[in-house]
């Protein structure tokens, strides 16, 4: 605080230079959360007064700013930056959000939104949020420029609804389906894109995949990707496959190349450009590595003869999910 009080006077008796700050902690509450503010006062030394000054450190702010904090509301910089970010005036936030258009200028300046409008915000604060509510308010922003957000933020909306769907596929609690852990998007993208560099197709990546989950789960105690799998023609696959790869594709995880390979037309799994590596631990890069090692000599018909082996395959019904209870059956375990 740079506030120079030493020239100030007193506002009840006019003495000059004998004020000075004293600050008291003190318990707010903000919609019925409690929060703790430096109450600055200043307090004159010649008649014993009091007082607040506008001046001086706002404690309803800092008790806002702890509020937003707490509930990932946004600030007022916040909410100005992000409508700068997308050149919408304030009119059109307005507009798109069915809000008066004092009501973002007083957000703006600080005050505290309502809990159903702070949800609003950061839903449109959102950029599949921001989509929506162009597509859904037509009239608020003119035809040219929501035309050219709405092409901006298309992939940013297909992305977050690949995730999602493939979050749906994989959502099971259940341990013997997601080997311990609940499905982590960035773990299998991670995985999928450290597999991928080794240019392997569709059918034997399946196979890649499933004995990198699968030993794990012996190994470290749980699978790496959270993902199912079940029982196909050659072999086990990660359930849905088609989906979680195209989801993978859509966030530039991987890319897939069509080939021929002997006579029959196969897709390649190629890496892109997104890695995320550094999701996985040293551990499950290791598992993943070792698997790949291990069937570096396999085509697509061979992994898919040598997992028919595996009981995890041979006891389970076509097309029905693999328990991870089978983990402890696998061929791999000890030979890797
Ligand atoms: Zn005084």
């Amino acid at each position: 605080m740079i506030i120079n009080i030493s020239e100030a006077s007193c506002p009840q008796c006019g003495e000059t230079g004998l004020l000075k700050f004293t600050t008291l902690q003190d318990t707010v509450e903000v919609r019925g959360f409690a929060v703790t503010v430096n109450k600055v006062k200043r307090h004159c030394d010649n008649c014993g007064a009091d007082f607040e000054n506008t001046k001086d450190h706002d404690w309803k702010r800092e008790a806002f700013d702890a509020y937003r904090a707490a509930f990932g509301v946004p600030s007022g910089d916040q909410i100005r930056a992000w409508r700068e970010e997308y050149s919408l005036t304030q009119a059109e936030v307005s507009a798109l959000l069915g809000w008066g258009e004092v009501t973002i200028g007083r957000y703006e300046k600080g005050a505290l939104p309502s809990e159903a409008q702070a949800t609003q915000l950061k839903s449109v604060m959102s950029k599949e949020g921001l989509y929506r509510a162009l597509e859904e308010k037509s009239g608020a922003v003119v035809p040219e420029k929501r035309e050219l957000l709405m092409e901006a933020l298309k992939p940013n909306v297909i992305k977050a609804m690949y995730r999602k769907m493939v979050g749906d596929i994989y959502c099971t609690s259940n341990e013997a389906y997601n080997g311990g852990r609940q499905f982590v998007f960035e773990k299998a993208a991670a995985l999928i894109y450290l597999l991928s560099e080794y240019r392997e197709p569709v059918t034997k990546f399946n196979k890649l995949m499933f004995y990198a989950d699968f030993l794990s789960k012996i190994e470290l105690g749980h699978s790496i990707t959270g993902v199912q799998y079940c029982k196909y023609q050659y072999g086990p696959v990660p359930d849905k496959f088609d989906t979680l790869y195209d989801c993978m594709k859509v966030h530039e995880v991987i890319d897939m190349e069509e080939a021929v390979i002997g006579i029959y037309p196969s897709k390649i799994v190629c890496p892109m450009s997104i890695s995320y590596k550094g999701y996985l631990s040293e551990e499950e890069e290791n598992i993943a590595l070792r698997v790949v090692k291990f069937f570096k000599k396999y085509n697509a018909s061979t992994i898919a003869d040598y997992s028919h082996e595996e009981r995890a395959w041979l006891e389970v019904g076509m097309k029905d999910p693999i328990p991870y209870t089978y983990a402890n059956t696998i061929s791999l375990i000890g030979r890797v």
